[in-house]
């Protein structure tokens, strides 16, 4: 197996990550033992401790952004910074479920932009996002019958039912927060997870296919 990341390219041994298991303590030795499958977090451990000898030490240098991307938590975005052409050490990357400009967006977005350096701010949300799949108050009812409780938070699960206007809405947020300077553009897209490409939403309705 080839493990390739920015930075890193070796190989790894075939099935050395997937085979290894573990007893609990106190266990019994022995073929009749219980054998337990590691965990996926106990199977990323072990590999880290290999892949960490191909890490190059100058990606441990302070960062230096030059853009605040927000988008969303989902896997397809994980290397959209690739997908722009965009060096990994040029983006302040804030993601959360459904690209909300929420509290703590704003908080990242502050300090990205006023403390670190960036100049623009990028708004990403995508087609095909879960939460289109469900109601705030659909997912509210869901899990006061699972669980039983009505807890006080979260407040909002911020789903929606069109990505164009919910991309609307987020650059209104950020646009309009006193501490985020006028003078740094605040843009908003969609990325299409079946292309690859970006339309870019307008604040005034409009909306163009890259
Ligand atoms: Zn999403």
């Amino acid at each position: 197996m080839t493990i390739a990341r920015p930075g890193l390219n070796l190989n790894v041994p075939d099935g050395k990550l997937t085979r290894l298991v573990m007893t609990r303590p106190g266990e019994p030795a022995g073929p009749e033992r219980r054998r337990k499958v590691m965990s996926i977090i106990d199977e990323a451990l072990s590999a880290n401790a290999t892949i960490a000898n191909g890490y190059d030490p100058g990606r441990g240098k302070p960062p230096a952004p030059k853009i605040a991307i927000v988008t969303c938590a989902d896997p397809r975005l994980s290397s959209i910074e690739q997908m722009l052409g965009l060096a990994e050490g040029d983006v302040d990357m804030i993601r959360n479920f459904g690209t909300v400009i929420d509290d703590d967006a704003i908080r990242s977005l502050v300090l990205s932009t006023r403390l670190l350096g960036s100049r623009e701010i990028m708004i990403i949300n995508h087609t095909d996002c879960g939460m289109l799949r469900f109601t705030d108050s659909e997912m509210e009812e869901r899990l006061r019958k699972e669980t039983g409780r009505a807890p006080i938070a979260p407040a909002r699960f911020y789903s929606f039912t069109d990505a164009e206007a919910n991309t609307r809405e987020q650059i209104q947020k950020a646009r309009s927060h006193p501490w985020i300077s006028q003078d740094v553009p605040v843009r908003g897209f969609v990325f299409d997870v079946s292309t690859g490409r970006l339309s870019e939403v307008f604040p005034d309705g409009e909306t163009v296919t890259g």
